[in-house]
């Protein structure tokens, strides 16, 4: 896989009209940097509403008349397996959607990165956000991306995937699709059996802005993602049809989880999810994979996903007492690791992964179990305490008192885990059973986040943002400030 591109320092002259402000935005696959057009070493200058190139000492277009003056840009770029050449072809048809920003510029730079450039007035990164959004916003998205896919189909351009690096967020609040990754572009209309490729990516973003409430909304999104859609269309007109019926009355204010590649990276193998079991109980779960391209983040979704599911069927049948549901964890556990330990021998590598995850029984009482290093914690009057143990040598080392936890943080050896999921054919996990009070927060987290931020700097963020949503943005920012050297995945659980 080709590494991350060098950063492009401030003042750096990149392509025929930008000099480079900064790097904003690190994502997967992806680098985003703001630019303006401050181009003195140019004579003339470009007017951005009528493409006029004008002399440098003029102020106004002289073919529009429009103010000329330095503007600024977002620009994104990316570099790996990308069509480019589609991309510049979509690019070149100049179509407009309400959906979609469309840049004002695409370009390749040294013959490896396409940029794409948008104005730029302050507008959010998607990959900012931690969910839950409300239902209306994803059930808004939803539609704007299935309008937005079949006005694309029909003129040609199909697309590779949609992932939130391609969502901007407008001051209007509404979000759009940029800096498109255009798989192919055709003559005429994007043929039937190419329709629905887009739609799994669209499911697969958007189930996890779900509320963990919106069950149903979940399901539908889910069913997207396993391809029940022939097309857009489809999968736009059952969204609408259905609208009344995924409303909820709002996200949970209590709670919110997000992931991030981090600084250095290239691929974010953490996951996350959290799934409704029943009217009394809910489970969250963080797992952090490993094993490189196609193992790690395959390890860790299929982690996420037959622990919900099997908690799920499980929790249907009505165990009573938390013994019993500790025997549900631990069936859960076993059912995830088995299934990624055939997954790991048919494909033949070596892939795992640490798994932390919370049930929470009528928001009082809470069982967490994990195994190898991502980490529960319990936030309550101000301080953070841990709940779980990791399954670390370096943990081990502490334990035995043959090096300081200040030690444990640097040791070379500090990577080096005793249990994962999905590596032996049987995993042991523990649990621990924690009495909840209210304004009490569980967090669960993968070592992106424990690596680069100290215990007490949680704690500081924890005390500093009440709204999760916010914290969790904040535990990342943290991250990166800390280093940013792995993926970082932080779900925040209140109780209210
Ligand atoms: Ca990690």
């Amino acid at each position: 896989m080709a590494d991350r591109p060098a950063h492009l320092p401030p003042g750096t002259l990149l392509g025929e009209h930008y000099v480079v402000e900064g790097l904003v935005r690190l994502a997967e696959g992806r680098m985003f940097y703001l630019a303006t057009d401050a181009r003195p070493d140019r004579p003339t200058r470009k007017c951005w509403e009528c493409e006029t190139e004008n002399d440098r000492a003029v102020r106004e277009c002289i073919s529009c008349n429009a103010p000329l003056s330095d503007r600024r840009f977002l620009l994104a770029t990316r570099w790996m397996h990308e069509r480019f050449d589609a991309t510049l072809a979509w690019f070149d048809k100049k179509l407009e959607h309400p959906g979609m920003l469309r840049p004002v510029d695409v370009f390749i730079h040294n013959e490896r990165q396409l940029f794409t450039v948008v104005p730029y007035s302050g507008e959010g990164l998607m990959l900012d956000e931690a969910a839950p959004l409300a239902s209306t916003r994803v059930i808004d998205l939803a539609q704007r991306l299935a309008g937005t896919l079949a006005f694309l189909h029909n003129n040609g351009v199909q697309l590779a995937r949609i992932k939130p690096a391609n969502l901007i967020i407008a001051r209007d609040n509404s979000v759009r699709l940029f800096d498109l990754e255009v798989e192919a572009v055709h003559d005429g209309p994007v043929p039937e059996a190419h329709r629905n490729a887009e739609l799994n990516s669209v499911g697969h973003m958007l189930r996890r802005y779900c509320d963990v409430e919106d069950t149903e909304l979940q399901t539908f999104l889910r069913a997207a993602w396993e391809g029940a859609f022939s097309s857009p269309a489809t999968f736009g007109r059952e969204v609408d049809k259905r609208y009344e019926q995924f409303v909820n009355g709002g996200p949970t204010p209590t709670i919110a989880g997000m992931t991030d590649v981090g600084l250095v990276r290239q691929l974010n193998e953490d996951n996350w999810g959290w799934r409704k079991l029943s009217d009394r109980a809910r489970l969250y779960v963080v797992a952090d994979g490993m094993g490189g391209h196609d193992g790690g983040e395959v390890a860790s979704e299929l982690a996420v996903e037959t622990i919900c599911r099997i908690a799920e069927e499980q929790e249907k049948l009505q165990p009573a007492g938390l013994d019993a549901l500790e025997e549900l964890f631990d069936h859960a556990f076993q059912t995830a690791n088995n299934t990624i330990k055939e997954h790991a021998e048919e494909k033949g590598n070596d892939m795992g992964t640490t798994l932390v995850s919370m049930l929470l029984l009528e928001g009082k009482t809470a069982l967490v179990a994990n195994v190898g290093d991502s980490r529960g914690y319990l936030f309550r009057d101000r301080e953070l305490h841990p709940v779980t143990r990791d399954h670390s040598l370096v943990a081990k080392m502490v334990e035995r008192g043959r090096i300081t936890a200040e030690e444990a943080r640097t040791h070379p050896h500090s990577n080096i885990l005793l249990r994962t999921v999905g590596t032996e054919r049987d995993v042991d996990i523990d649990i621990f059973r924690v009495d909840l009070q209210t304004g009490d927060r569980v967090i669960l987290c993968s070592d992106g986040l424990w690596g680069e931020v100290e215990d007490r700097d949680i704690q500081e963020i924890l005390s500093t943002y009440s709204d999760p949503r916010i914290a969790s943005r904040e535990l990342v920012k943290a991250a990166h400030h800390g280093g940013g050297k792995d993926n970082v995945t932080v779900v925040v659980v209140g109780i209210p």
